[in-house]
């Protein structure tokens, strides 16, 4: 083994894996959450257009500065571009930058399972110490006395993610406000990771920075990849106050220094796109979401219509398999279609060996096509 200790135990990400396995089995891929369209072509011209007009070198490290008024000035609070917003390669930097910036070894993180992978990963490398609490299936709420039981006197962040990757989950005021009020109390900083703030699809989304005295301790994680459909793009940004913000930007220089100044031009632009763009986008995936929550009922699944993300948690034990993996294997060899396995996203509870996630961020002709293959399973 030669992989450093602090990452030894996490191994290959389950997206990779298991974007692997689709193509070894020609398998439709649901699992990473990546759309199978093409970005609307105003993005893609953005871009284009930044590239001719000369926008290829380094920009300023913390973001190209129309980039950062663009994010402030679609805020939904007042913050200042300069010192409060930091644009990153994707918020799968920033959410490194924030832990590696703002946590020393000992600090412990409240993280709430089913998460993110890479969360305990870069608290791994931090070298802090994660408390972990789980949302429990089926309706996935968070639990107010294993929340307060997580809180303590060394408690120095803790990681929220709402609308939640991979439940669907879109947290209520009230779980918000129980964080906050935590938070307050034992002076932790919220680390919340909004990336699919655009895809609420029932209910509205809060972000918790706009609760009373939560923009001073709130670091607020958005992206560009799902809103316009360019995740391979990695535009992520951070907003936060300016004494986090400059934590975070000591981690970010000494990563990748700054993102790719042509796609920050576009994304400048992208993010002034008229509300009739969020509109249909939202209009769009509800469809998609419908469509494949309806087919998974049909097949068998137990499943709950998720609020918000691109992703569906499926029960898929009335098919009597071992576990997740087990059950993702055969789906990809004998179906040809590939969710991921939950259990990566767990650490404490064994909840995930009954779930699998699938993603919907794919045409409508691809989710049909997925639904008349997992019939296989009936
Ligand atoms: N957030 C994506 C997902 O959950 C994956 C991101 C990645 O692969 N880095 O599918």
């Amino acid at each position: 083994m030669t992989t450093a200790k602090r990452l030894a135990q996490f191994g290959e990400t389950v997206f990779a894996t298991w974007s692997r396995i689709a193509i070894e089995n020609d398998a439709i891929n649901l699992g990473q959450g990546f759309p199978d369209f093409d970005a609307p072509d105003f993005v893609k011209e953005a871009a284009i257009r930044a590239i001719r007009d000369g926008e290829n070198q380094y920009s300023r490290s913390a973001g190209h500065p129309l980039l950062v008024e663009s994010i402030a000035d679609t805020f939904e609070i007042p913050v200042n571009p300069m010192d409060e917003v930091t644009v990153t390669c994707g918020s799968t930097e920033t959410i490194s930058n924030a832990i590696l910036g703002l946590v020393n070894p000992g600090d412990e993180v409240i993280v709430i399972e089913p998460f993110y992978d890479s969360y305990l990963a870069c608290l791994s490398i931090a070298g802090a110490i994660p408390k972990i609490i789980t949302l429990h299936a089926p309706d996935f709420t968070l639990n107010e006395n294993e929340l307060r039981e997580a809180f303590s006197e060394t408690t120095k962040m803790i990681i929220i993610n709402s609308p939640h990757n991979p439940t669907g989950r879109v947290f209520s005021r009230d779980e918000l406000s129980l964080v906050a009020e935590l938070a307050i109390q034992h002076d932790a900083i919220v680390l919340s990771d909004e990336v699919y703030d655009k895809l609420v699809l029932t209910g509205t989304h809060i972000p918790i920075a706009t609760l009373p005295e939560m923009k001073e301790r709130t670091i607020t994680l958005r992206s560009l990849g799902k809103v316009f459909s360019v995740t391979g793009w990695k535009i992520g940004w951070a907003v936060a106050p300016s004494k986090f913000t400059m934590a975070i930007r000591h981690a970010h220089q000494f990563t990748t220094f700054c993102a790719a100044t042509p796609l920050q031009v576009a994304a400048a632009s992208a993010l002034r796109a008229p509300k009739s763009y969020f509109l249909q986008y939202t209009t769009e995936y509800r469809q998609r979401r419908d469509l494949l929550v309806e087919g998974l009922l049909r097949v068998g699944f137990n499943v709950q219509s998720p609020e918000g993300t691109y992703f569906i948690l499926a029960d898929h034990t009335p098919f009597g398999f071992e576990d997740d993996i087990s059950f993702c294997h055969h789906l990809a060899q004998k179906c040809k279609v590939v969710g991921i396995p939950p259990t990566a996203f767990y650490c404490q509870s064994n909840e995930g060996k009954g779930l699998v996630r699938f993603a919907f961020c794919k045409s409508i002709l691809t989710l049909k096509t997925a639904v008349e293959r997992l019939q296989a399973l009936c």
